[in-house]
Formats: structure tokens, sequence, C-alpha cells
């Protein structure tokens, strides 16, 4: 399957001769602000110019058909506007039946039904969010084909809150406001507390981000992220008998050392202490992005696996060998894991001129020391979901 042959396999699976659009939402990485989007802390990521695309015929009646080229064993699944309850073999279309449900709750109409085709350029699963890029994705979809007038920011928290209450994975508003607010060569200063932002032009010079996916899949991230919220969460209501804070990420390095002593056990300290400090490292690496310093940028990434690895704990064997494999290379600024963790992707900041011995170095000693391959490729910063034509 290509982007470019997708309106001919549209037209294989739900005949010829009808009027499409074509949709696009990217995939995202977080270059630093790791576990705090829940924390209430400040995050800093970027769309890429991986996504999710999709071509869409409206539909005279109130039916959904649904087509995935990277679920083709599943084949076409079909419902009905006026059933939007979960089925047994519902598969992917729990992302786009739960965004549905939000917009209506939320008081806007459906009208028609439609047919539509979908194909991802992004690894589902590799922790740069497919599934908040497909939420995005039938979000903007609803949008142009119903005509709201309704702001990005909102469809980010109504698809967030398809992937909180449909689906119900428990994540924070990071990914769905990168991928929606996404903007070409800047990444996205994000408040979490108040979802103030700002875009910060992402000038990496003579320097690339390169995706590291070390095919680990995730298995246990689930339960483990929201065992993370859970300790952050107990780890919060020790600190607010000292002090008044709403998050974690409320308090400075300094404010948490004088109070850090009420964290009884030291799981709760280590987890409380990696979102203090992860906060200020974010702050830190965008005012050294800003001042075109690189190599203090490239250091806060490393400081900020460091901390995922020692004290947050959600890194793994598969991410810190391929971290610390980009860690020794020369050309490489910095390397860290990016999203959830326990598997999935790492990134790294590499300068262009040793790109080709950086990847083969990696990609080598990855496979000595896992037994299979990494996936490896460079990525581009690029805008948030939009109606393409
Ligand atoms: P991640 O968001 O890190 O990629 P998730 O497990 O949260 O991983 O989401 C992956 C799921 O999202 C897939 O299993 C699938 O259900 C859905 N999804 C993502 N992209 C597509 C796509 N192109 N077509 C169909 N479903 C998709
Ligand atoms: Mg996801």
């Amino acid at each position: 399957m290509m982007v470019e042959n997708m309106k001919e396999a549209f037209e294989k699976v739900f005949g010829e001769g009808k009027e499409t659009k074509m949709f696009f939402s990217p995939g995202r990485v977080n270059l630093i602000g790791e576990h705090i989007d829940y924390n209430g802390g400040c995050v800093f990521p970027c769309a890429i110019t991986y996504g999710t695309y999709a071509v869409v015929s409206e539909r005279e009646d109130k039916k959904v058909r649904l087509y995935s080229g990277n679920f083709e064993e599943r084949g076409m699944i079909e419902f009905e506007l006026t059933n939007l309850a979960h089925t047994e073999d519902e598969n992917w279309s729990a992302y786009v039946k739960g965004v549905m449900v939000q917009f209506l709750e939320a008081g806007y109409e459906i009208a028609n039904g439609f047919d539509a085709y979908v194909f991802g350029t992004i690894p589902n699963g590799s922790g740069l969010s497919s599934s908040a890029s497909l939420e995005l994705l039938v979000s903007q979809i609803l949008k142009e084909l119903n005509g709201y007038d309704i702001t990005m920011v909102d469809m980010v928290k109504l698809s967030q809150k398809a992937e909180n209450e449909y689906v119900g994975v428990n994540c924070g508003i990071m990914d769905q406001f990168a991928i929606g607010m996404g903007k070409k060569d800047s990444a996205i200063k994000l408040n979490t507390n108040d979802l103030s932002y700002e875009y910060a032009e992402a000038n990496l010079g003579n320097h690339s981000i390169l995706i590291m996916n070390t095919n680990k899949k995730r298995e246990l991230a689930d339960s483990k992220y929201n065992e993370r919220r859970g300790e952050c969460e107990a780890a919060l209501e020790l600190l607010k008998t000292k002090v008044d804070i709403n998050f974690l990420c409320d308090l400075s390095v300094a404010e948490f050392d004088n109070v850090s002593r009420v964290l009884n056990k030291d799981i709760l300290y280590r987890r409380a202490k990696h979102a203090v400090t992860e906060n200020e490292r974010v702050k830190l690496a965008i005012d050294a992005l800003g001042s075109g310093d690189l190599r203090r940028f490239g250091k806060l990434l490393n400081a900020s696996h460091k901390s995922l690895r020692d004290d947050y704990e959600v890194t793994g064997t598969e991410l810190d060998t391929i971290v610390e494999l980009a860690w020794a290379q020369e050309g490489v600024l910095g390397a860290r894991m990016t999203g959830a963790g326990f598997g999935g992707c790492a990134i790294a900041l590499v300068k262009n001129e040793t790109l080709e011995t950086v990847k083969q170095a990696i990609a080598k000693g990855y496979k000595e020391a896992i037994g299979y391959d990494a996936d490896l490729y460079v990525a581009t910063i690029g805008d948030g979901t939009k109606t393409l034509v």
C-alpha cells in the first residue's frame, strides 16, 4: 500500500464513481517532558510527517463502512450511526465510534454515514501515537462532512475523551494536542495544567531527529501506565499535607527538596522526583533550543532518559539498549525514550553528516544485543491534522 494509491484502494473496496475527500492526521514524537502530561507539567512534542490518511465519501444513509489498509485481515467494518455501542468484533473501529459518541454527547449532530478507507504510515503500538492520530482524523472528517464550527483545541479534547472513556486508555492530553495542533518545523510548548501553549521554532541546524523503533511491543504498558499514575497520585496526596499544590509539577525542584521528606516510601519519592525534575528539564531544554545550544539540549534529553530509567522505571532492556547505543556514537548529541515506554520508540538528535554511520552502528548493535531488528528512520516535523483535498 502507498498513500499515492489510496483513491484506487478506496474504489476497489467501496466502488467507483463516488465523490471523495482526503484527510491527513500526523503521528507525534515528544522531544522532552515524559509522563508529566498527567502531572500538570510542561511538555514539548511535535507532529511528524508520518501519519494516518483517509479517503472518505459521504453516504446518504446512516451507515458507516470502514476499511484499513493496515488491518486488511479484519476486512470491512460496518455499523450504523444509530448504534454506536461496543461490539465484540469492533476491533479498531472503537476509535471511530468513540470519537463519534463524544461529538454527539457534546451536541454536534452527525447527519449521514460515510465510507472511509484508512491507511497509516506510523507503526501501530510503538509510542508514536497512531491511536490519537486516528482519533483526530475522525474528528476532522466529522467536522468537514457536517460543517461544524469547532476549534481544533475542542476537537483535541473530544478525541482525548474518546480514548479515555470509550477505548478505556487513561492517557493525558499531550498526544492529541500535538497531533491536532502540530505545525511544520515547530515544536509545541504545552502547559498541560491550563492548556496554554506556544510554538517554538525547532531549528535543529544540520541535525536530524532519528526515530529508533525497538519493535518491542508494549505488552505491559497499559497496566504499568495506570500503576505510575496511581503512584503519582499517592505522592501528591502526601505532599499536599505540606504544601498547597494541585499537581506534582506545581513544585520547583527546590520546593520539592524542602518537602520531599514526607514521601515515606522510596518508590513514591522517586516517581515524584522524576515528575518535578522532568518539568524543570523541559523548561531548560526549550531555552537551550531557543538559543541554538543543541549540545545542551542533547544533554537534557540524556538526563530525561536516565530519570525515566532509574526513577520512573518505564524503560526496559530494549529501550535502554538502543538509547545507550545511540549515546556511544560520535555525532549523537542526545537520545531518550519517547512515549509511554516499556518498548516502542526512542529518539536521537544526530548530526546529519554522521546519520548513515550512526544508523548502521545502532542497527548492528541492537540486533546483536536483542536478537531482532530495530527500525530506524528520520522524522520531519510536519503540520497537524487537516483536510487535504
Ligand atoms: P500507539 O498509539 O502507540 O500507536 P495504541 O495501541 O494506542 O498504540 O494504538 C494502536 C491502535 O490504534 C491499533 O491497534 C488500531 O486499533 C488503531 N489504529 C491506529 N492506526 C490505525 C490505522 N491506520 N488503521 C486502523 N486502525 C488504526
Ligand atoms: Mg496510543
